[in-house]
């Protein structure tokens, strides 16, 4: 069976500045793929790229085969893949229910129902435990709920293929641990596939089947995580940061595996 998603030489620039450097991946059905890297790296920036939000400046994006780059953001929705922003920009005189009955009227690839709309807006409420009271409004809820949210945006638009981007930020430890917890139950029980995009690597590692390491634009490291952990060139990249807390959390869950 081929790729879900083959990614080949993507590249983008803003003026003379290069944000993605012909960057490459493939991503199977299921999968979840940690895109990992500093601040600035380029990450965000491939989402916007496969999300269609900015048309790439060369390379190419397929999905099942078929090449997408340079679509509009609605098209590739419809096409299955859905994405969460970085900094969530919810309708905040609105409730949350109506928040994501909204993602999933526009995201639907045909004209649903009100009703419909609402069933997939609970559906998605859910999975990402968020109240689904009409009365509820989004001006109540923190950073965790807010990352809650966009997911429950994304998710309402029934995608096959969803791009989280930045799930931990703002969050403390107990709730990173459970948006890593939620990101594995969407896949396991949805059989969505995902690429979670993190510049922290810590919990992430310890949820993705894979990571590619970007830098500058450019991919300096792919491979499971144990592997891309104890890579050099990702261990320079993270120097000083959270090198150390990578490498326990993988050795941690390489331990549980009885891999090591
Ligand atoms: P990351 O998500 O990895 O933190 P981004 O993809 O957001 O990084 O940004 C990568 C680089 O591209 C940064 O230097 C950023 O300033 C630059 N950049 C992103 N979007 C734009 C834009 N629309 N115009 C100009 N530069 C941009
Ligand atoms: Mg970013």
């Amino acid at each position: 069976m081929g790729s879900m998603l083959e990614v080949h030489g993507l590249t983008k620039r803003f003026g003379g500045f290069t944000a993605v450097d012909r960057i490459g991946f493939d991503l199977a059905e299921g999968e979840i793929l940690g895109l990992i890297g500093p601040n600035g790296s380029g990450k965000s920036t491939t989402f916007n790229l496969i999300a269609g939000a900015l048309p790439p400046t060369a390379g190419s994006i397929k999905l099942d085969g078929q090449e997408i780059a340079g679509r509009s953001p609605t098209e590739v929705c419809h096409l299955g893949i859905a994405r969460t922003y970085q900094i969530p920009r919810p309708f905040r005189k609105l409730s949350i229910l109506d928040n994501v009955a909204l993602a999933a009227y526009y995201g639907a690839n045909s004209l649903i129902s009100r009703a419909e709309a609402w069933k997939r807006a609970e559906d998605a409420l859910a999975l990402t435990q968020l109240p689904a009271d009409p009365g509820i409004r989004v001006d109540g809820l923190g950073a965790a709920g807010l990352k809650k949210l966009e997911l429950a945006r994304a998710l309402a638009t029934q995608p096959r293929l969803l791009l989280a981007d930045e799930s931990l930020g703002g969050l403390d430890e107990h709730e990173m641990d459970q948006a890593a917890d939620m990101l594995s139950d969407i896949r396991r029980e949805r059989g969505i596939t995902i690429i979670w995009v993190e510049h922290i690597m810590g919990v992430l590692m310890r949820v993705v089947d894979r990571c590619v390491v970007l830098d500058h634009g450019e991919i300096i490291a792919s491979g499971l995580p144990r592997d891309v952990a104890h890579d050099p060139k990702v261990i320079e990249v993270y120097l000083g940061t959270d090198a150390e807390s990578l490498q326990t959390q993988v050795g941690g869950r390489a331990a549980e595996a009885g891999a090591c």
